[in-house]
């Protein structure tokens, strides 16, 4: 099959292991699901599956566990979602258990983030419009409403909020039948990775094999896929559409170097352009590698005239709640933010990602750009590259040639110039980043960088 995904991806880039893989569906018709869920795919304006739906759903109504790694914007929430819900409708529960103040549910999704858990808990309502499949959410920052939570058959939580609802026996995970993890490589990495561990192997959640587990993300480190292993049954499927950890060649992405006092000056000038230049929308993300930074950048951009808000873990969550939703509404066309706003956010119409300060992962990279060019559409990134990035310049290399993107020179000699140092540094610490095993991309287009 040759055919090309409805947002334009190819079906040549998929790649699938495990037995017995349950075939690949070709419409939304293929997959008989429940006319109720079916109703609100069309609701939706969901006209055809996107590829990663078109083989996750199979694989998942199948209750085969799952390991997918798609791009950023590719249709991976509806790909996990549409199953659990079709399972709910297929086998309803004989009367709801729980207290009313006690959520006990059916199916689990956890998200690294506030905004991420609520988005993810949008969809879901609007997939469930009168399916009578009751969908909850629970994240820090915020007043507990412990009346909403009985009943609830999807329940959408951060870790952290929901170990301690555990604590307190406002939810009970023992029913659980499906459990998934979304943005999973950053669930668990270090930082999450002890919560994850007592949600899933203290909370009395049924064990691996009685119950199905799905893992989503954009990345996955190999060191990741081994630890996410441990909390699948052993014949999962794993799905990789596109290369793993790669991005896709609808962004558009700059490299500009700069010397870190002109830092402020340039993105100025890179506004400007774009402002001049600009599409529709002009809401811009722009990353920073601090709460601090958010801080002072937004200030700076006011004091230039811009209109600008941060977002950023020491805010309340109120605080965040606004800042994204003026973002959305395009009132703020700029958005300062830290990694907190770089997993998961879908705003459709962001048309540029400016990584003011680089991360230092090149996962985190690739999460933060595909803030744009989600769902088919085109993107545009930039970013600020000082002499402290060098170390990320040889992946970076990589990933813009992977991405079909014209690498510039001067980023090819501080790959070079990098490398030795950090293969010795590798060697040493092991890499957290494998090299995509295949590229089918060559790099044709060309497009300006240049020095700052
Ligand atoms: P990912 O999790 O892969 O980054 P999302 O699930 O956030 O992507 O989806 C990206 C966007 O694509 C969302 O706005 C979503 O509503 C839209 N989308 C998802 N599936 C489809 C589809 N089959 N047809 C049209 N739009 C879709
Ligand atoms: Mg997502």
């Amino acid at each position: 099959m040759s055919e090309e995904g409805y947002f334009g991806e190819s079906e040549s880039e998929v790649e699938v292991s495990g037995s017995d893989v349950p075939a690949p569906a070709r419409s939304f018709d293929d997959l008989s699901l429940h006319s109720i869920l079916n109703d609100n795919i069309r609701k939706c304006r969901f006209a055809v599956p996107t590829l990663v739906q078109k083989y996750a759903i199979p694989i998942c109504l199948a209750a085969r566990d799952l390991m997918a790694c798609a791009q950023t914007g590719s249709g991976k929430t509806a790909a996990f979602c549409f199953p659990i819900i079709e399972g709910i409708l297929r086998e309803p529960v004989p009367g709801r258990e729980g207290r009313r103040r006690v959520s006990i549910p059916l199916a689990l999704i956890l998200s690294p983030t506030r905004e991420l858990a609520q988005q993810i808990a949008d969809e879901a309502f609007k997939f469930c419009y009168q399916t009578g499949v009751r969908v909850g959410v629970v994240y820090g920052g915020t007043r507990l409403w412990s009346d909403n939570l009985g009943g609830v058959d999807i329940l959408v939580a951060t870790p952290g909020r929901l170990n301690d609802l555990l604590d307190r026996e406002m939810v009970e995970l023992r029913k659980l039948k499906y459990l998934t993890l979304d943005e999973a490589d950053r669930m668990l990495d270090m930082g999450f990775e002890p919560q994850i561990r007592r949600i899933v192997e203290e909370s009395g959640m049924p064990g691996a094999e009685l119950r199905q587990t799905l893992m989503f993300s954009a990345t996955f480190p190999k060191k990741i896929q081994r630890l996410a292993g441990e909390f699948l049954r052993k014949d999962y499927v794993f799905l990789a559409i596109g290369e793993v950890g790669s991005s896709t060649s609808r962004i558009e992405q700059e490299i500009i170097f700069v010397q870190r006092n002109q830092k402020h000056d340039c993105l100025g000038m890179v506004i400007d352009r774009q402002q001049m230049h600009g599409s529709k929308s002009n809401k811009t993300l722009v990353f920073v590698g601090t709460k601090l930074k958010a801080d002072d950048l937004e200030i700076w951009l006011r004091s230039r005239g811009y209109v600008a808000i941060a977002i950023h873990g020491d805010k309340t969550q109120e605080e965040r709640r606004r800042a994204l939703k003026s973002f959305k509404s395009g009132s703020t066309p700029l958005l300062v933010a830290t990694e907190v706003a770089s997993r998961g956010i879908d705003i459709p119409d962001v048309s540029h990602v400016i990584n003011f300060d680089l991360p230092t992962n090149i996962d985190d990279y690739v999460h933060r750009i595909g803030r744009t060019g989600r769902a088919g559409k085109r993107g545009f990134a930039t970013a600020l590259f000082c002499d402290g990035d060098a170390p990320l310049a040889h992946k970076l290399v990589h990933l813009l040639e992977s991405c079909n993107q014209q690498v510039p020179d001067w980023l090819i000699q501080k790959a070079a110039e990098s490398s030795t140092v950090t293969d010795r540094h590798e060697r040493r610490m092991g890499s957290s980043w494998d090299a995509p095993k295949r590229s089918w991309m060559t790099n044709k287009h060309g497009r300006n960088s240049f020095y700052w």
